[in-house]
């Protein structure tokens, strides 16, 4: 017996409601990242090229190091251009939502889209989806939400689509998601995809380099100063945290995406299971966890700081100053390091 992939169950429900739209909306999640884009821009190439328009919505700016991505500026980025997004939102008869399971990451724009008359549907691969779709295609074996797009898109074009731009996008999305097959529910199947797009062509040196080896001399510092001096180690929680103020940013000319991957570097530590990056925001502080092994980091961010995410990888948020938030995360970790970690 085939096992159908959980993503596959929904394929001819999907092949409907394109076929039966006219005016279709991909909206990628707050703070997009590769996956989110990756995904956004690989059905969008592959919806006109079966005749379909699609119009695309990102909640905030995109990070710099994906801008340089076929169609990234055909992006429209909602605190940017709120009427325009307004109207592609209220016009649209489906909606289909990237890469996130709380529709409260689609930031602002979340009303909007909650409230329009569209079909909405939900492809992605975070546990435990809230419901806020008509249909809702989640499969958290995926490594990323790439993956599942490609799976669909394959299945509904009956062969691999062919397409440069969009081979690059989904190329991007697993790269990202998994940090170059570092971490993240990757598999042999991940690795068949990651075969047939570098197959189709695409130049992935060059996307190496664009991704991962395009930042600035300051972004290297700032990543010098983070780990030299910011970096905060508790052997007895098996923890490493790093926070950064605004004033450490405008130190070294921060721009949106440098300091990606910085949460990922304490755990590369001997005995440093659970890794916290802070960062703070006009009025909040911004935080990523990532662990190893099976502390589950989306349990905690969903907890006590109003996020989610996956095992290994989530993040979340605190409406408090820097200091307070770390006193905060200092107090919380105490008391549930132990029972979070013994908790698997
Ligand atoms: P990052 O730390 O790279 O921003 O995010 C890591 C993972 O956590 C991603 O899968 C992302 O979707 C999820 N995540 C990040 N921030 C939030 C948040 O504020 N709320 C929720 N629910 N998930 C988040
Ligand atoms: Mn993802």
């Amino acid at each position: 017996m085939v096992l159908v992939p959980e993503s596959l169950k929904y394929t001819k429900e999907l092949a409907k409601l394109f076929a039966g739209s006219d005016n279709i909306l991909l909206i990628s999640h707050i703070n997009p990242d590769g996956d989110a884009i990756g995904a956004q821009l690989a059905l969008f190439y592959y919806l006109l090229s079966t005749g379909k328009t699609a119009d695309m919505i990102a909640p905030n700016n995109l990070q710099e190091f994906l801008k340089w991505m076929d169609g990234a500026d055909k992006i429209n980025v909602f605190i940017r251009q709120r009427e325009r997004c307004k109207e592609l939102i209220e016009r649209a008869d489906l909606i289909v939502m990237l890469d996130f399971n709380q529709s409260n990451r689609l930031g602002e724009a979340e009303q909007l889209v909650l409230a329009s008359k569209a079909k909405r549907v939900v492809i992605d691969h975070h546990l435990n989806p809230d419901n806020y779709s008509d249909l809702l295609i989640s499969d958290p074996s995926a490594c990323s939400t790439s993956e599942i797009i490609y799976r669909i898109v394959t299945e509904l074009n009956g062969s691999p689509f062919i397409y440069r731009p969009y081979a690059e996008a989904l190329y991007v999305g697993i790269i990202t998601d998994t940090g170059n097959f570092d971490h993240g529910s990757y598999s042999g199947d991940t690795f068949r995809i990651v075969a047939d797009l570098l197959e189709t062509g695409i130049d992935k040196g060059k996307i190496q380099n664009l991704v991962y080896n395009n930042f600035s001399s300051d972004r290297m510092r700032l990543m010098g100063y983070a780990l030299n001096q910011k970096m905060v180690i508790i052997p007895e929680f098996q923890t490493a945290y790093i926070s950064l103020s605004k004033n450490d940013l405008k130190t070294y000319h921060y721009v949106k995406g440098d300091t990606e991957g910085f949460v990922n570097m304490p755990l590369s530590i001997n005995g440093i299971v659970f890794s916290v990056f802070f960062v703070e925001k006009d009025g909040f502080v911004k935080l990523s966890f990532r662990s190893k092994g099976t502390f589950p980091v989306n349990e905690f961010a969903s907890r006590f700081f109003y996020g989610g995410g996956h095992l290994n990888a989530s993040g979340g948020e605190y409406p408090d100053t820097l200091e307070n938030t770390v006193s905060y995360f200092l107090k919380i970790l105490k008391e549930n390091f132990g029972n979070l970690n013994n908790i698997n």
